[in-house]
């Protein structure tokens, strides 16, 4: 698997540590509201790749937290609580609030076929751990206490910039337009370990810990729920670009700090998803979730085929033009690989040219598009028989999911079903009336549409072209 490092900022062959098992960390949704679909396309992307992995015999052990503490609206240490808004929005407890969207979360992810993680932590479940490794990076002098809060100290950092390629000069032009300075740290970049001095009064969930009651930062709850499952090393961590910087940036820090060595070799990041206007955003304009397309008669994985259509380290525009598109093809797909009959002979040869060219663009770091690409050339293939033609593409069905093989059951399928039953009795009543000018309009009409009638000794059949 050669796959884009966002450490080395170089396309990379992926060598695990432990030889065959991959130990894998994707960072989890912030559970304060509905996942919008630009959030979903980032864990389908990260579901192909564990798939891909397993496609291609690793092992693969993955784990992904939920943030229900710590995550400010500033992704740094300003700004608003996420969990305490989305309580106040809604009249509910951050409990109820986290309870209630993290099921979501698991719903959305089942309708667009994307594997749950083995391990899934709850990020409030393991305020031991944080304390630990804090109290060690705070003894090495990693961190300091100051004015109740807990801070990173960015200097001792060995190489703090290397993910986001940015500088310290970067980061001074993003302080000082972004963030409200805060006095008490050393260096205007140093983050948040643990807050004691909270100015959120009303913070509901909070512990007792060595420096005061108080609550984690967000990003050490990444650092330690993958030291608790997967201890000192990891290999593969994952997230959308907006993590680079400072989400992944800052647990590099820390993990390296606490755990004195290099911690994770590859960091792989999804380009994201945005809307016309320019940000896909879950207060302003249409919050697109994964309800609001099936509301509007999309199935969910006609989104997930309209994700994989691309690369994932393409920026990608929503559209619902585009997403017609999709929906369109991968309903004739569909058609056609369900018209495919548990007939002919399984060529063993073409079996394995074919899955070589699939893992051949899995392994060019997930090119998606291709993999999709190599599904047609399968169904285009004069030279193979059917029986090989369905083998292949259920095997690569197994990383894409887009259920290629199960019948459609959703009322789109059935009205297109119905609409051309309909049509095809009318083009016999024609027949019968000798208005053979008709019938050939009908039968036209669908053909532009991409159906063609056959006409057999039984009757009349259609095929989606
Ligand atoms: P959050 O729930 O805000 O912590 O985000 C969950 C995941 O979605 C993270 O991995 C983010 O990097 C990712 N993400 C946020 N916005 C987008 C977007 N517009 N497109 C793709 N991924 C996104
Ligand atoms: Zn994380």
């Amino acid at each position: 698997m050669k796959i884009y490092n966002t450490l080395t900022k170089r396309i990379e062959e992926f060598i695990p540590n432990e030889g065959n098992t991959v130990k894998m960390y994707t960072c989890g949704p912030t559970v304060y509201h509905y996942a919008h679909i630009g959030n979903l396309r980032t864990y389908i992307f990260e579901d192909i790749l564990e798939k891909g992995l397993s496609y291609l015999g690793y092992e693969v052990i993955r784990a992904m937290n939920i943030t229900d503490v710590g995550h400010l609206t500033s992704d740094s240490d300003t700004g608003e609580d996420k969990m305490a808004k989305g309580a106040r929005r809604e009249g509910k407890s951050v409990y109820e609030i986290a309870d209630f969207y993290t099921e979501a979360f698991l719903n959305d992810m089942k309708l667009l076929n994307i594997k749950v993680p083995s391990i899934i932590e709850k990020a409030s479940d393991n305020i031991d751990i944080y304390i630990k490794m804090i109290q060690k990076m705070i003894d090495e002098d990693y961190a300091y206490l100051s004015n109740g809060n807990v801070y990173f100290d960015i200097s001792k950092a060995k190489d703090y910039y290397q993910l986001s390629g940015k500088n310290a000069d970067d980061l001074k032009i993003g302080v000082r337009d972004t963030v409200e300075e805060d006095k008490s740290k050393r260096n205007p970049a140093d983050f948040v370990l643990w807050f004691t001095l909270s100015k959120f009064e009303n913070q509901i969930m909070k512990w007792d810990s060595p420096w005061g009651v108080g609550y984690p930062g967000w990003h050490i709850e990444c650092s330690g729920i993958s030291y608790k499952i997967f201890g000192d090393y990891l290999d593969i961590h994952c997230g959308g670009v907006d993590n680079i910087f400072p989400h992944h940036t800052n647990e590099i820090a820390q993990s390296e700090a606490y755990l004195g060595h290099k911690w994770c070799n590859y960091w792989c990041h999804g380009a994201h998803l945005n809307d016309e206007s320019g940000k896909m955003s879950k207060s302003n304009g249409e919050f697109l979730t994964v309800s609001l397309l099936e509301q509007k008669g999309y199935s969910p994985l006609d989104y997930r085929f309209f994700c994989l259509n691309s690369h994932y380290r393409n920026p990608l525009v929503f559209t619902y033009d585009s997403l017609d598109g999709t929906r369109n093809a991968l309903k004739k797909l569909k058609a056609r690989v369900h018209s495919l009959l548990d007939e002919g002979e399984f060529d063993e040869e073409a079996f394995q040219k074919y899955k070589k060219q699939f893992s051949d663009a899995l392994s060019s770091d997930l090119n998606t598009s291709l993999m999709i690409t190599v599904v047609y050339d399968v169904l285009k293939d004069k030279s193979l028989s059917d029986k090989t033609k369905k083998t292949l593409i259920e095997d690569f069905d197994q990383v894409l999911s887009l259920d290629l093989f199960v019948e459609e059951k959703s009322e789109i399928d059935s009205s297109l079903e119905q609409m051309i039953m309909d049509k095809i009795e009318e083009r016999k009543v024609a027949k019968m009336n000798k208005n053979f000018q008709l019938a050939d309009q009908i039968r036209d009409d669908l053909l532009k549409q991409g159906i063609k009638l056959i006409d057999t000794r039984e009757g009349t059949t259609y095929e989606i072209i």
